[in-house]
């Protein structure tokens, strides 16, 4: 009786056992896509002009337009779901949606979690501020009340400099911002958070290149500027959609559009439809 109670246990541990590993590569290949005839595009459309809601309440944006012909080489529909930013990857991981597309950085951390397709876009950290104000550089937000959004490279790079150099990773030295009386408020969105700014419950909203330049554009008052660093140099960030970790099939898939896209200058296009609406 002991025996077979144990015989059921290992049992029970192999099938729990592959049941984990399954659910490591819970993702939908290419076939299984094309079966089902969806792929399934996982957002935040806050972050103009690659996703925002537009008219009809549509999500559109340049990833949008990528993502239709991504579904139009694979012969299947695009089904686009908005979710808050630093879900997106978790969507990904667990199958829930088939790639991530949402003006998304590569970065060391991320590439641990999934994989990233070429890269389509190039960008850098600005400042959106009022625009009688005078911020240019990391160092100029000493003391500042900064927003940004919650997950994104713009938080990233704020919450490291605001560290004592002990809980920095990779360097020895304090970030720029410790003990400066700089404080940090994470939003759902940079376009939510630049409302503060008017306010005057913040001085500046750290976001990407063209979504600052966006909420500049739509606030009267209000301007962006590039952040550098205090020695002049910049910050520089390159976007990519991503897919489940090992998603060969699809990740072939996307590249192939995305590299024909890039050749035809097809992106280029996207970004000024989608900038000068
Ligand atoms: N490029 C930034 C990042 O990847 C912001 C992206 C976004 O807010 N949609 O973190």
């Amino acid at each position: 009786m002991k025996k077979v109670k144990q015989i059921a246990a290992v049992a029970l541990a192999a099938v729990l056992a592959m049941g984990a590993l399954s659910g490591c590569s819970k993702y939908k290949t290419l076939e299984d896509i094309q079966k089902e005839g969806t792929i399934v595009m996982y957002t935040n459309a806050e972050f103009a002009p690659f996703e925002y809601m537009g008219d009809g309440n549509q999500v559109s944006g340049v990833d949008v337009d990528i993502a239709n012909e991504i579904a139009k080489d694979l012969g299947v529909k695009l089904q686009i779901e908005n979710v808050a930013f630093d879900t997106i990857i978790g969507a990904i991981q667990s199958g829930k949606g088939d790639f991530g597309a949402a003006g998304m950085t590569v970065t060391a951390e991320r590439e641990k979690q999934v994989d990233f397709s070429v890269k389509y876009v190039k960008s850098r950290q600005y400042i959106v501020q009022k625009a009688d104000s005078n911020l240019n550089t990391l160092d100029d937000l000493k003391g500042k009340k900064i927003g940004v959004q919650l997950g994104t490279t713009g938080d990233l790079i704020i919450d490291d400099n605001l560290k004592a150099a002990a809980d920095r990773e990779g360097t020895e030295e304090n970030g720029v911002l410790f003990e400066s009386g700089a404080t940090l408020k994470q939003y759902g969105s940079a376009p939510i958070a630049a409302a503060d700014i008017a306010t005057g419950k913040l001085d500046c909203v750290v976001v990407d290149e063209l979504p600052a330049k966006s909420i500049a554009e739509k606030n009267e008052g209000y301007k962006a500027v590039e952040m550098t660093y205090a020695d002049g140099s910049t910050t520089e960030e390159e976007y990519a959609f991503c897919v489940a970790k090992g998603n060969k099939t699809l990740l072939d898939a996307i590249n192939k559009t995305m590299q024909r896209l890039m050749d035809e200058g097809k992106i280029d296009e996207y970004v000024l439809n989608h900038t000068t609406k």
